[in-house]
């Protein structure tokens, strides 16, 4: 956070706080966060994949944006190999977080929440493998020696992201992705953990594959006690309708903010209220108007803003409410008192 860091110019428009602002622009404006009528939950921001955003930097701006709860995903075939390294690397991210929100507040960035540390004891784990890693974890001892650490770890709430990605830069056989995803959602059975899917369609397959077989799945093995949450939705109502039947949560984020998501946006407003959850997935698909962007945690704030003003559009409640909803149902899916 000092200001001799060597930022690239982008990234220092893009982050520089000294007029107080957490946030700029591409051309350096200053963007005004939106003021979130309850303590913001991200659901799902990695902060293991950060190519230039510093991790407890992140954390640090995400406290002041408002948000009280944090569900990092970790995966023993990806950035979770060495479950030490990871955990410890996490508790100093933290540590050094509040330093950065000390910083912070000297250049005059104004904290969302009363307490503007909460976050930093709320900061949870989800652990699986990523159908990018299905066909290794099938086969590997050590990533199922590694998931069942960071299981035992007491930050850890459930198990996710799994699940099927049909999508064009997973190469990994289908019936790899399979077998991965349901021995994940049995030992989430057995476990009584909640989950964390990740399903990605083909582009363009109008069958929706992946979500149809995702939910068979589900039918076949039933829906964890404990909750299962569709991560990074970006489908439209018809393909959310079974699940929504079969009691999941769903997960809006950043793509329900750009221009063209009118589906995803109807999607968000005919989400039942006790099912609805706000995440970023990031650093992917940074929220308008910070589209384009390495996404944070922080920026969670705008997709909440998004959900609120969509659904009061459209009748399905007060922007309160909303606001409301997205922190109750959080903690509900994470196991953890509002
Ligand atoms: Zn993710």
């Amino acid at each position: 956070m000092s200001k001799k860091h060597r930022l690239k110019a982008a990234e220092l428009l893009a982050l520089t706080c000294e007029d107080g602002y957490l946030f700029h622009d591409a051309k350096g404006k200053p963007v005004e966060l939106p003021q979130p009528a309850a303590p913001l939950a991200d659901t799902h921001g990695h902060l293991t994949h950060f190519r230039q955003h510093n991790p407890a930097e992140a954390l640090a701006r995400a406290s002041l944006a408002g948000v009280g709860l944090l569900g990092v995903p970790v995966d023993p075939v990806g950035d979770a190999r060495d479950p030490r390294w990871l955990l410890s690397a996490l508790d100093a991210w933290i540590e050094n977080a509040h330093t950065c929100i000390d910083e912070l507040r000297s250049w005059g960035v104004q904290p969302c929440l009363e307490n503007p540390y909460e976050l930093l004891d709320h900061v949870h784990l989800w652990v699986g493998v990523h159908p990018y890693g299905a066909a290794e974890f099938n086969q590997s001892k050590a990533a199922h020696k590694a998931l069942h650490e960071l299981l035992s770890c007491s930050r850890t709430v459930g198990i996710g992201e799994f699940g099927l990605d049909y999508g064009p830069y997973n190469q990994v056989d289908p019936k790899e992705q399979m077998q991965a995803f349901r021995e994940q959602l049995l030992l989430a059975h057995e476990l009584d953990l909640p989950v964390e899917l990740h399903i990605r369609d083909a582009d363009g397959d109008a069958e929706a594959s992946a979500h149809k077989n995702a939910a068979q799945l589900l039918e076949e093995l039933g829906v964890p006690k404990a909750g299962c949450d569709l991560h990074c939705y970006t489908s439209d109502a018809r393909v959310m309708e079974p699940f929504v039947e079969l009691g999941c949560y769903v997960a809006f984020g950043g793509a329900a903010t750009f221009p063209r998501s009118q589906d995803i946006r109807e999607a968000a407003s005919l989400c039942p209220s006790h099912l609805l959850l706000s995440e970023t997935d990031s650093p992917y698909m940074a929220p308008m108007p910070l589209r384009g962007m390495e996404c944070e945690p922080a920026m969670v704030s705008f997709s909440a803003d998004l959900l609120a003003t969509v659904r009061e559009e459209c009748g399905s409640g007060t922007r309160d409410e909303t606001y409301r909803s997205l922190w109750a149902n959080a903690h509900r899916l994470f196991g953890l008192e509002a």
